[in-house]
């Protein structure tokens, strides 16, 4: 098929992409290459260890580690990051690890315009964007400003064996779920609609090797290239009824993040599919069922996803008010959202059933 439009307009962030097994050993000359000289590692307390690694690997150039990186960036933990930052005199942020970690690292650059190089070790895409979620006061809010895209991506698969296979694929669905809504944006263009394509075909080939065999670099060095892909998608197009769903359940309900998503998506394009038939043809093509969104919903049962949202926590009688909050402000989507229509899919998803379709 064919992704050409008559009319679009692409944007591309200037973002400076390494890829390859052991590339992180690299990081050093890239923190020379962005003229700095005192770089802040930052971690998650569970990813503390790889804090240590890049400390070694930047020499003299570390100059401290924040290793207290937690899920939706919460706004203490990013002021108390920024002064260490600014105490340390940093010119430079290394951010290791999953969007939490990512997420950091952006919010310490939205307070101090410091670089930021980001060595991914989850599918999440956060590091290829330049949108930025915190939460303050059990509320979290969105942003997007050049400000928080990152400058410099070091994709290291040696790094991405130690992802418990469990979050291995709830992470990919996560990524995936930016390039199945990529491919139905209204501001798509060709570029991000081939990204978006060619982002859920890695996943497709590679996800199941990469659960048979964690380890296998290589697999591991696809799915990577995958979550490049989806995560640039996210970051050059708007998205719609998935990640609006996911947004409202974890923020409101304390839902796991990749979890959520592995759950909602097949529902959402499901949901979506019938209005958007020829832009979603490449999901099918790629997975079958004649529907984009049953398609999904059987890759990632035959990958073990969690695939109810009771199973997740979430008790029925929330779904009321799940629904309600979905649907109370508006915003685009290929079909328009009813609270009757979000109320059926959110009943299908909490049971684990195939989606409507
Ligand atoms: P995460 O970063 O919260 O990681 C989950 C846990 O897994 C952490 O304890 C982490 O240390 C650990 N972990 C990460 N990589 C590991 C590895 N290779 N081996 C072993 N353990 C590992 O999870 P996530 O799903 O990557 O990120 C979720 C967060 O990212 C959410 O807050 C979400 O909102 C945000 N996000 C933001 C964007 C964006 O563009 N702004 C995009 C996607 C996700």
């Amino acid at each position: 098929m064919s992704f050409f439009r008559e009319e679009f307009t692409a944007r591309s962030a200037a973002v400076r992409v390494r890829f390859g097994a052991g590339i992180r050993k690299t990081v050093a000359d890239e923190i020379d290459a962005l003229d700095a000289r005192r770089a802040l590692i930052l971690t998650t307390p569970q990813q503390a260890a790889m804090a240590e690694e890049f400390a070694a690997l930047c020499g003299p150039r570390a100059v401290g580690r924040y290793t207290r990186a937690a899920m939706h960036t919460p706004v203490d933990v990013s002021e108390e990051a920024t002064a260490l930052a600014r105490e340390l005199q940093a010119d430079v942020l290394i951010a290791v690890g999953g969007g939490s970690t990512t997420g950091l690292g952006k919010a310490i650059a939205l307070r101090t315009d410091l670089p930021q190089i980001v060595v991914p070790t989850t599918y999440a895409g956060s590091e290829a964007t330049g949108i930025l979620g915190q939460t303050e006061n059990g509320v979290k809010t969105t942003l997007t400003s050049a400000a928080v895209q990152p400058e410099v991506i070091l994709y290291d698969a040696e790094l991405v064996t130690s992802l418990p296979v469990a979050m291995t694929v709830t992470s990919a669905l996560n990524a995936m779920a930016h390039a199945a809504e990529g491919l139905y944006a209204r501001d798509r263009s060709p570029l991000s609609s081939l990204m978006a394509v060619e982002g859920l075909r890695a996943f497709r080939d590679s996800l199941p090797g990469v659960m048979a065999q964690p380890a296998d670099v290589a697999g591991r060095g696809e799915t990577l290239y995958g979550a490049w892909l989806c995560g640039t998608v996210l970051g050059q197009v708007g998205m719609a009824l998935h990640h609006k769903l996911c947004h409202t359940l974890g923020g409101s309900f304390d839902l796991p993040h990749a979890e959520c998503h592995a759950v909602i998506l097949p529902h959402a394009i499901a949901f979506n599919a019938g209005a958007v038939p020829d832009l979603l043809a490449p999901v099918i093509e790629l997975f079958g069922h004649g529907n984009a969104g049953l398609g999904l919903w059987h890759f990632a049962k035959a990958a073990g996803a969690p695939m109810a949202l009771r199973d997740l926590g979430l008790a029925e009688s929330d779904l009321d008010r799940a629904a309600d909050l979905a649907s109370a402000n508006p915003y685009w989507n290929p079909r328009p959202v009813t609270r009757e229509g979000i109320r059926a899919l959110l009943q299908a998803a909490w049971a684990g059933r195939h989606p409507a379709i």
